[in-house]
């Protein structure tokens, strides 16, 4: 591919890219983080974090900054939002994934967190990648929403390439004509992901819809397209929540969902075993 030499496209030596957070070890298990789009308080957080890990989660996901359209809108707790997610690892044992925003905010997020999430509006923010390329915490690094793949992929040799290999790959939907959705899916990209590298890719089907009721099979049609895992928004009430109201299901709504994609999981593994 044009403009690449990267590290981070596979050759026939590579193996898969693991990448061991707590007791789960990403692009080998199959892994569920669910969550929160925003930490609002501690009840809310706590409680969601027991019933995503009663329903099979494997990490908790929950944002502390928030990069909002507005900035009149919830911006998320900050430094207190951090420490909700700490109390939550620590009664639950989930890894917690929250968003960096800042370079300035390395060190402090770094304390809390366990995987640093960059999400779409910083995917090409260079000095923030490298920051976190300098760091030893894995990464989730969300697609830009006007991103291609080569464009994807040189954001992760930023990181890469300053000595931090512990890259996740999210798609998290793109900008299209269709206003329907909040954004288009693009599922197409994991299979492709998956032909050129050797890093884990997870699906975002909650704000790569902007609707709950098409996380489920968006979710399911993740885990059939090759998917290393999903993270999901899990909001206790989500029509009250303080931001993404119309694209987070509630706990029992993502139990039931949970259970689809075990189930869908193993059907597409039998499918595949013998290749
Ligand atoms: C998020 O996951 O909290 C988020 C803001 O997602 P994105 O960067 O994909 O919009
Ligand atoms: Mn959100």
């Amino acid at each position: 591919m044009k403009n690449l030499k990267l590290s981070v496209l596979s050759h026939t030596k590579n193996k898969r890219t693991v990448i061991p957070v707590g007791d789960v070890r990403l692009g080998e298990d199959f892994v569920i983080i669910a969550g929160p789009c925003a930490v609002e308080n501690e009840e809310q957080t706590l409680e969601t974090a027991r019933s995503v890990k009663a329903a099979g989660a494997r990490m908790l996901r929950g944002g502390a900054f928030k990069p909002r359209t507005s900035p009149y809108s919830f911006q998320g707790l900050g430094l207190d939002g951090l420490k909700i997610l700490a109390l939550a690892r620590e009664e639950t044992g989930l890894p917690i994934v929250t968003e960096i925003m800042d370079t300035r905010h390395i060190s402090m997020v770094s304390e809390y967190a366990d995987v640093l999430q960059v999400g779409s509006r910083n995917m090409q923010n260079f000095t923030l990648l490298k920051e976190v390329g300098r760091s030893k915490k894995p990464v989730l690094l969300k697609r830009g929403m006007n991103a291609t793949l080569t464009e994807w992929l040189n954001c992760a040799e930023y990181i890469l390439s300053e000595g931090n290999p512990r890259i996740i790959l999210c798609e998290r939907g793109i900008r299209t004509f269709e206003t329907y959705t909040r954004n288009t899916l693009d599922l197409s990209i994991i299979p492709a992901v998956k032909e050129i590298s050797h890093l884990p890719v997870i699906v975002d089907p909650s704000h790569g819809t902007g609707r709950s009721t098409l996380v489920e099979r968006m979710s399911l049609a993740a885990v059939a397209s090759g998917a290393d895992g999903l993270m999901i928004e899990v909001h206790r009430m989500p029509r009250q929540a303080l931001s993404d109201r119309y694209q987070q299901i509630s706990p029992e709504a993502f139990s039931i969902l949970a259970g689809k994609i075990k189930r869908m999981k193993s059907a597409v593994d039998d499918i595949y075993r013998d290749e």
